[in-house]
């Protein structure tokens, strides 16, 4: 329930990923200095606290409320108004958490090296953790108040209504919460079962050293990462590509063994975690925080591996358009048409607002609102972060940061970043802070959708085959990487948990094999798999850091293909009463789980046809491709 952790929840995580794939471009205007960039781009801080004078008082105001809060530790079992008055507490608490943490947080992020700034963002942190540690004895002391008691209260207090959900799920994860020693044990191994991801951190980053090759022009190129991809994207030499390529995943490869007993490590401790707190499998301990079933995951996997024609005749046609003997998986980041077309912001914002209409007068009012509002940093600056996000402020609305550099991908960045403005603007007008905030589980619902309008708009507007094409291609290639390859990914990890849990041993021979079946599984014989690629699970610093989140980018993208069928296609009346619903799912905030949100807006994940919606609509894209590909020759 902290900051920090509803922090973590926020899309950023997830918009990291899908601003890697971007290529970066020359950026307008043409200044990188801050002060010379005009207001109206720029966030206006105000909303949140007119100086840093307001700031400190209210860091000031915080701290007095903390300290009040922890003097209610043992009232809890006295009755009702006890629980209402330590929630609201704690409500007041969270809200202040959120302005004194994000005025320093935004600043940052804008001018990275204020020292500063730096410094007080720092102090907030210190002052979470704290927090964090003063308030643990809350959840016990609850739970220590019978669950049928605590029904009863709920039934007698209106006032509670606000906590109702917050408190039940407490009380559904208590099954898998020990006794008291137990609890204890499992504390005391916290620090040590964070071991496994802080040696991959340092394997993966501080040690490893990355080569340099010459390419063909003769220049000089090191393979960091960022190098290694902004290649890939770019370099019309197929051999400079494959050579990059081998030599870049082939570093992770020189030091396998270490990163499978790493891996290892990762899976033995999930394992152990799961069979400590009584879970029959890693899985459904990974997925019982949003009670989520099991299925959803095997449901996902096992209908995308039987859905991956569309994913191959795609490849196919690439490797036909780029005019490839042998087509690679290196070969796939480079566009079959480069766009010279440019997309000012003024222009992206108009298409991104038009591409909504659907969503209803409502809806679009409250964006224009928003984007007008100085809420949105729009261009990019010395010192500030790159990348996109939309971060809330409860009581004050999002923030937006992107980095708009007049592309075709920065407009669909502003698109999906709107998406989750959006949510959070509904969200916070419909909920009380309790329920305000959503799961990453429904957040790239609100996110994609947004991007698919678009798509829609742009292909309505656009009468240039060649600008057709470049969008289809964008769309297809989001669903290869936030849908296909993110299955592939939940896939891996399923797979050698398994292993762990039947008591089986995960060397790199064997997540070796495993890597190299998933590819052929997935790729068929559209694509020449090198031997090398193999070792590609030894990059994902997914599966060390946060196993079993990836499937949640497809279980999203399935969603909102499915929410987008049914908002876009047949009568009128379904097609007004699918928007209420989603419009509905987007005021919903956190009000239950995931799942549960998700039913109501007409989406069964545990469904075969949810996840077959997606590869239904890559064959259709596909087939357009096809045949925008014949008038674009
Ligand atoms: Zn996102």
């Amino acid at each position: 329930m902290t900051l920090a952790h509803r922090a973590k929840a926020t899309a950023a995580a997830l918009c990291a990923l899908i601003a890697l794939l971007s290529p970066a471009h020359a950026a307008k205007p043409e200044t990188r200095n801050r002060a010379e960039i005009a207001a109206e781009f720029r966030w206006d801080f105000s909303a949140i606290y007119p100086n840093w004078a307001a700031w400190e008082a209210g860091v000031a105001d915080m701290e007095a409320k903390m300290d009040a809060f922890a003097k209610l530790k043992g009232t809890l079992a006295q009755g009702p108004a006890a629980v209402l008055k330590a929630y609201q507490g704690y409500d007041e608490i969270g809200k202040l958490q959120y302005l004194v943490y994000r005025y320093p947080q935004l600043q940052r992020d804008v001018d990275t090296r204020d020292q500063a700034v730096a410094g007080r963002f720092q102090r907030v942190g210190a002052l979470f953790a704290k927090f964090d540690t003063a308030t643990s004895w809350f959840t016990p002391e609850l739970l220590k108040v019978p669950q049928a008691t605590m029904e009863k209260w709920l039934a007698e207090t209106p006032a509670l209504a606000a906590y109702r959900f917050t408190i039940l799920d407490n009380y559904r994860q208590q099954k898998h919460v020990l006794d008291e020693n137990g609890e204890r044990l499992l504390s005391l191994a916290g620090q040590f079962n964070r071991t496994p991801q802080t040696t991959y951190q340092e394997l993966s980053t501080s040690d490893i050293k990355f080569p340099s090759i010459k390419l063909a022009d003769g220049k000089d190129v090191t393979l960091s990462p960022g190098n290694y991809a902004a290649l890939l994207e770019s370099n019309p030499n197929q051999a400079d590509r494959a050579r990059a390529a081998a030599a870049h995943v082939g570093t992770y490869g020189a030091t396998a063994n270490t990163y499978a007993a790493i891996y290892n490590a990762v899976a033995q401790r999930d394992w152990f975690m799961a069979q400590a707190r009584n879970f029959p499998t890693t899985l459904d301990a990974a997925l019982e925080g949003n009670n989520i079933p099991r299925q959803v995951v095997e449901t996902l996997v096992e209908t995308t591996r039987a859905g991956t024609a569309p994913l191959q005749r795609y490849l196919r046609l690439k490797k036909k358009l780029l005019g490839l003997q042998e087509f690679h998986i290196y070969d796939n980041f480079v566009p079959v048409f480069r766009s010279d077309k440019t997309y000012p912001y003024e222009q992206a914002r108009d298409a991104v607002l038009a591409s909504v209409a659907p969503l209803g007068t409502d809806y679009g009012t409250r964006y224009r609102r928003f984007v007008t509002g100085g809420r949105i940093d729009v261009y990019e600056n010395e010192g500030k972060k790159s990348g996109a996000y939309s971060a809330g402020v409860y009581g004050v609305g999002p923030y937006l940061l992107l980095n708009h550099n007049d592309t075709l991908d920065a407009v669909f960045t502003l698109a999906h970043e709107g998406g989750h403005a959006m949510h959070t603007v509904l969200s916070y007008e419909a909920q009380p802070f309790a329920t305000a905030d959503y799961t990453i589980f429904v957040a790239e619902v609100a996110s994609t959708t947004n991007e698919r309008f678009l798509l829609d708009k742009l292909l309505q507007t656009t009468s240039d085959p060649k600008e057709r094409f470049l969008l289809l291609q964008h769309s297809v290639q989001e669903i290869v990487n936030t849908f296909y390859t993110q299955v592939m990914f939940a896939d891996f990890e399923l797979q050698a948990h398994r292993l762990v849990e039947k008591g089986e041993p995960v060397t790199t021979e064997v997540l070796n094999q495993i890597y190299a079946g998933l590819l052929k599984t997935y790729y068929g014989d559209a694509v020449t798999v090198d031997d090398f690629y193999k070792f590609t699970w030894s990059r994902i610093s997914h599966f060390f850091d946060t196993p079993y989140y990836v499937f949640q980018y497809a279980t999203c993208f399935a969603s909102s293909a499915q929410l987008f069928k049914a908002m876009t296609g047949g009568a009128e009346a379904e097609r007004k009463a699918a928007t209420e619903r989603y419009l509905t799912l987007l005021k919903s905030g956190g009000n239950d789980h995931p799942m549960a949100q998700l039913q109501k807006a007409g989406v069964d994940l545990t469904q075969r046809a949810t996840v077959q919606a997606v590869v239904d609509q890559m064959d259709a894209l596909v087939t357009r491709m096809e045949a925008e590909a014949e008038r674009v020759r």
